[in-house]
């Protein structure tokens, strides 16, 4: 059977999130990494395309996000999916609304959605506002974010400023009451010129009927959430399994590591968690790395003894304080990528020194880890947490890999992933 769905992701974590959500959801998946260059593995209904395009220039995240699509169009998906984070990470530059106008005109479409929503992670869109849990997305720890600091919790807003196409909402008393009430407001929100609309939704019964309403619309925008709705309306029309089972995962044996580099608050309390409980940690200052210090040597002598007894962290993941200040004195871009290559250059000797299962903690950070490695996909396995499967890397030395994007998992995150490996 052919592909279903093709996706393209803009960050490495948030690929790796989408992709396990349609395995939960029946779909056999695998997460490339970049514009496919060989053939997929057979038996695939699905294949989520991560690129590094969430901070990149516009136009770099427009060209990049065309050629996957291009490639996807050739592969032959019969509906497409732009995934970007659940918290809707992004600039008033971009990237969501250039990459969402782009695949759109080479779609030929004159309508998609935009909903990060997750509610299983507490991301819930409610008047078109992103909550993060209990809290507007602008009073949360996103607003602190090194990168894309979220500052409105209006999503319409957010949106509209980033794309000239007209931004509306399908709001929750539509969803509420169901597939056909959403198409009859599309329409509706068509009509009025509006060709992206922000769809609330506080529940995974949201996402089911919102899912129901997707079927045959060209593009998708989304978080990972809105999956779990797709692939009913590929199974009802006969071109999916019912009942298969997509999560399965040959685990490579070997030893383990944690690489965290994200400074999420989540990432903050997993890692106090992790050196509470008693287990060796690495940290790595930005400011050494300025100075030429070699800290990639460093910890990775340090490690090489600990590796046998269990998982060592290597991390970098700082308070909002400690990143400010080390971000003035190095500018945020330097900082970031000062950081993310010393963690990859850990990461590629953990496993020249026999690490065959490793957790990293950060998008980007993921993304630096899996170019370091020399990863161009993965096969896609059980879930750890909501948005965090394990995974194994294609090609001949496979490697279990958990990447996590940096407000996932609960606070033993790092400690407890092993078990689901078993
Ligand atoms: P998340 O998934 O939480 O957004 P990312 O890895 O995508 O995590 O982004 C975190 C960014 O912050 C990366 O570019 C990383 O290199 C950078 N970073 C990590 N630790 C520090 C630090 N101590 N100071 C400044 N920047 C840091």
């Amino acid at each position: 059977m052919s592909l279903l769905l093709g996706c393209i992701a803009d960050d490495f974590t948030g690929a790796t999130d989408l992709a396990g959500m349609l395995v939960r959801a029946g779909m056999r998946t695998v997460q490339m990494i970049g514009v496919p260059q060989e053939p997929l593995p057979r038996d695939v209904d699905a294949v989520v395309i991560a690129l590094k395009s969430r901070t990149t220039p516009p136009q770099e995240a427009v060209d990049e996000s065309l050629a996957a699509l291009e490639w996807l169009r050739n592969a032959g998906c019969r509906q497409f999916y732009f995934k970007y984070c659940s918290t809707f990470d992004s600039t008033d530059r971009g990237n969501i609304g250039p990459v969402t106008d782009a695949l759109m005109t080479a779609l030929g479409t004159d309508f998609t959605i935009a909903c990060p929503a997750f509610p299983e992670n507490k991301r819930t869109i409610f008047k078109g506002y992103l909550f993060v849990g209990d809290e507007l997305l602008s009073e949360s720890g996103m607003r602190n974010h090194p990168l894309t600091p979220m500052t409105d919790a209006n999503l319409v807003r957010v949106l509209q400023r980033q794309t000239a196409r007209k931004v509306g909402l399908i709001g929750h008393e539509v969803v509420a009451r169901g597939a056909e009430a959403i198409a009859a407001h599309i329409e509706a929100l068509k009509r009025d010129g509006i060709q992206i609309a922000i769809v609330d939704a506080v529940s995974n019964d949201d996402l089911m009927r919102i899912g129901a309403a997707l079927a045959g619309m060209p593009l998708v925008t989304a978080g990972s959430g809105i999956a779990l709705g797709l692939p009913q309306n590929f199974r009802k029309a006969g071109l999916l399994d019912e009942g298969a089972v997509a999560d399965t995962l040959e685990v490579p044996q070997g030893l383990r590591a944690v690489i965290s580099g994200s400074c999420s608050v989540a990432t903050n309390a997993q890692v106090a968690h992790f050196i509470a409980s008693g287990r060796p940690a690495f940290a790595i200052d930005p400011l050494r790395l300025a100075n030429g210090e070699d800290l990639v040597s460093m910890a990775l002598d340090w490690a090489a003894p600990l590796l046998a007894d269990g998982p060592p962290l290597v991390y970098a993941t700082a308070a909002p304080e400690a990143v400010k200040a080390v971000q003035a004195r190095l500018g945020v871009e330097r900082a970031g990528l000062l950081v993310e290559e010393a963690l990859a250059g850990i990461a590629k000797g953990l496993v020249e020194r026999g690490v065959r299962q490793m957790l990293v903690a950060g998008g980007e950070t993921s993304g630096a880890v899996v170019q370091a490695l020399g990863v161009h996909g993965l096969h896609i396995g059980p879930q750890i947490d909501p948005g965090v499967p394990w995974t194994t890397t294609l090609g001949a030395t496979p490697l279990a890999l958990a990447l996590k994007s940096g407000n996932f998992g609960s606070v033993d995150f790092f400690t407890k992933a092993w078990s689901v490996l078993r």
